[in-house]
């Protein structure tokens, strides 16, 4: 009943910007930035998109060391902040906005919401296609903000196969609801964990779980990728999987996603 107050979507549009979607998750560490960064350049480079990626996660912004981008984004003389540009993809993070790397960001709500305002309408993104948001974990304020500010045309949710983390699915889920945001579906993260020995399929966290929790809750399943070394890799390096190994099966799979969304 609570969220009722909110359910009207509130928010403006950006300007210049077609669609928004959320990438999000009930629960952190499960491949949500991961996801993000791999959709919106698979979005960019397969589905040739003009594409946007905003990091929203404003307490622990990976986007910057996920799309190897540095340095502090330049104004416009309408005093808009210009997106910082790498694979293809125009990227805002709060990562480039806090002076110093390591620095912990602690902020109370509203400063938080302050930033978010600033990161995405604040930005000149020019002409964008799709602008992907690689939301913060959870359903508290920030979460449902967002959701009602940016107007959001759909929310994708990254989850393992766990159920401590399908549960937290299910709220994320449900939070959308709540707000009137579509849910474009669930895709599963960390699947299983192929031996490079004998080629045999581990599921480490569980097999089927996400499958089995879109069909409970009349959702699309958009996929499974596995737990690879190459994929962890790639991120820290900077250079998403799905450019630095187009071809492999993992990179099909973020293609099989783009297109669906
Ligand atoms: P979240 O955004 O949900 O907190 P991240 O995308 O930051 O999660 O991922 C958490 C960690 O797990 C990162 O170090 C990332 O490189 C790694 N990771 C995510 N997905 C995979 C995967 N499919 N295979 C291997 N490592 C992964």
């Amino acid at each position: 009943r609570g969220f009722r107050a909110f359910s009207v979507q509130s928010g403006l549009k950006i300007e210049g910007v077609q669609d928004i979607i959320a990438v999000a998750s009930g629960k952190g560490g499960v491949g949500k930035s991961t996801t993000a960064v791999n959709l919106a350049v698979a979005l960019a480079t397969k589905c040739q998109l003009k594409v946007g990626l905003l990091d929203a996660d404003v307490y622990g912004p990976s986007i910057p060391t996920m799309m190897k981008l540095d340095g502090k984004p330049e104004a416009t003389e309408g005093k808009k902040m210009i997106p910082i540009e790498n694979h293809g993809v125009k990227c805002m993070s709060m990562g480039f906005l806090v002076g110093e790397k390591y620095a912990p960001i602690v902020w109370r709500g509203p400063m938080v919401m302050k930033a978010l305002e600033q990161m995405s309408r604040g930005v000149d993104w020019g002409k964008l296609d799709i602008l992907v948001v690689d939301m913060p974990p959870g359903t508290g304020d920030a979460q449902i903000s967002i959701s009602q500010r940016l107007q959001l045309s759909g929310a994708l949710i990254v989850s393992t196969p766990q159920d401590v983390a399908l549960i937290d699915a299910r709220r994320g889920v449900n939070m959308f609801s709540k707000v009137e945001v579509p849910i474009l579906g669930i895709l599963e993260n960390m699947s299983f964990f192929k031996c490079p020995h004998c080629g045999e399929p581990w599921y480490i966290f569980g097999k089927g779980g996400a499958r089995k929790t879109a069909d409970e809750m009349g959702l699309s399943f958009l996929g499974e990728i596995p737990l690879e070394t190459e994929i962890r890799k790639c991120s820290d390096e900077g250079v998403p999987v799905v450019l630095s190994n187009p071809d492999s099966a993992v990179s099909k799979a973020y293609g099989d996603v783009a297109q669906k969304v």
